[in-house]
């Protein structure tokens, strides 16, 4: 390694990205470590949703002022393509009364911080969501500024450019802060940030986060506009979105098991959906299968926060590390440079497992 600098950070992730990009900008010297590239993980599989209905406060001021950053990220990036940010609306649908009044309760929680969400009757569902069959529906939850980026790789990738890039691997990581890595040479910044996604628990195994396989099925590019917001249906187990190029983006929420023996039956998930909310998508085909890592903990909340006396943790993002990358790059900048101590790191600390204050987010997708 060059000369050592102020932080390491571990991950050329989104997030590790993101803080390295707002440590600098803090005049920090910060050097991003990744054994595999830029957007190597989950951060490059991603297909760049936006969203701030979600149920716990902690993640609805994550995302409102990750949205804001994200509102002129390509002046602030100096981008040359425009990732083409789309406010499609999320329409987060109920079958049930019972699932209604959890999305009411969410609601209510994101108007009191100031997010323009709003619950919507069948009626008023069928026509945010052209096509919708809203026979079985109760109602829904909308916000018509959450969205999509066409090119949420370019983000990725700006962020990149913008940091200063080794390929190696962290093997492991003693009390003092030295870092061994894969060449043979030890390191010992001033501070160390981990923000290596799923593979986080092999330099911090006292970590409860566990990998979960995510699918998504894509089609081919369609010219007609089918699905503009995306819909999402928890008690369906369904999501759905045509993205920016045509594509149109399905899942089974409730995926499980491998693609070989089981993909077949999460294709049936998505079309019996499809039947039952969206009939005019029937006859698209879904002839790919992406799949992804979800870095998963038990309260589906990122874990954020110092871990031993010169490392810090930000990982275990649960499937949204991506909307919350810009706000958790400040925070941990501020935290590890200046010792601030934001409210989002006395709720995501690391110790909230072993001391019973887990704080499960009710809306993940
Ligand atoms: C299918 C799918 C769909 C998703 N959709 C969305 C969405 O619409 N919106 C959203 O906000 N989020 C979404 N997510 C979640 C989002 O992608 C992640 O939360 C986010 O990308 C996490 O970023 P990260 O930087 O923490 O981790 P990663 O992107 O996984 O980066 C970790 C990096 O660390 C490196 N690394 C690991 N260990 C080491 C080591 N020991 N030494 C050196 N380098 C190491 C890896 O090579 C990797 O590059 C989705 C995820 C998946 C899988």
């Amino acid at each position: 390694m060059r000369a050592e600098p102020d932080v390491l950070v571990i991950g050329a992730g989104i997030v590790g990205l993101s803080i390295a990009y707002h440590l600098k900008e803090r005049g920090a010297s910060v050097i991003v470590l990744d054994r595999a590239g830029i957007g190597a993980g989950a951060s490059g599989v991603q297909p760049g949703g936006v969203r701030q209905q979600w149920g716990t406060r902690v993640n609805c001021l994550l995302a409102r002022e990750s949205m804001d950053y994200f509102s002129n990220v390509r002046e602030r990036l100096q981008m040359r393509v425009d990732p083409g940010f789309r406010a499609c609306g999320y329409l987060f649908l109920a079958h049930s009364d019972g699932a209604l009044a959890k999305l009411r309760a969410n609601v209510r929680l994101q108007n009191s911080l100031g997010v323009a969400s709003s619950i919507v009757t069948p009626d008023l569902a069928a026509e945010l969501v052209p096509g919708l069959d809203a026979a079985g529906v109760a109602g829904g939850a909308w916000c018509s500024d959450d969205g999509y980026f066409d090119r949420p790789q370019s983000i990725v990738e700006a962020f990149g450019e913008l940091a200063d890039l080794q390929l190696d691997d962290a093997r492991s990581i003693d009390d003092d802060g030295v870092v061994k890595l894969a060449n043979g040479n030890e390191v010992q910044p001033g501070a160390v940030v981990i923000a290596a996604g799923v593979d986080t628990p092999r330099l911090l195994p006292e970590l409860p986060i566990r990998a979960e396989a995510r699918y998504l099925f894509f089609s081919e590019p369609i010219a007609e506009r089918l699905l503009e917001p995306l819909v999402v249906s928890a008690e369906l187990r369904f999501a759905a979105k045509q993205l920016g190029d045509g594509r149109l983006l399905a899942s089974d929420l409730g995926a499980h098991g491998q693609p070989e023996t089981d993909s077949e039956s999460w294709r049936t998930t998505v079309r019996l959906a499809r039947e039952a909310l969206l009939p005019r998508l029937v006859y698209v085909a879904l002839p790919h299968l992406v799949e992804g890592l979800y870095d998963v903990t038990p309260d589906h909340q990122a874990i954020l926060g110092r871990v031993r006396d010169r490392v810090w943790v930000a990982a275990g993002f649960s499937g949204h590390g991506f909307m919350h990358a810009p706000a958790v790059g400040r925070i941990l900048a501020e935290a590890v440079l200046d010792g601030d101590e934001d409210e989002a790191l006395g709720i995501l600390d690391p110790e909230r497992f072993a001391e019973g204050r887990l704080v499960p987010e009710p809306q993940v997708v």
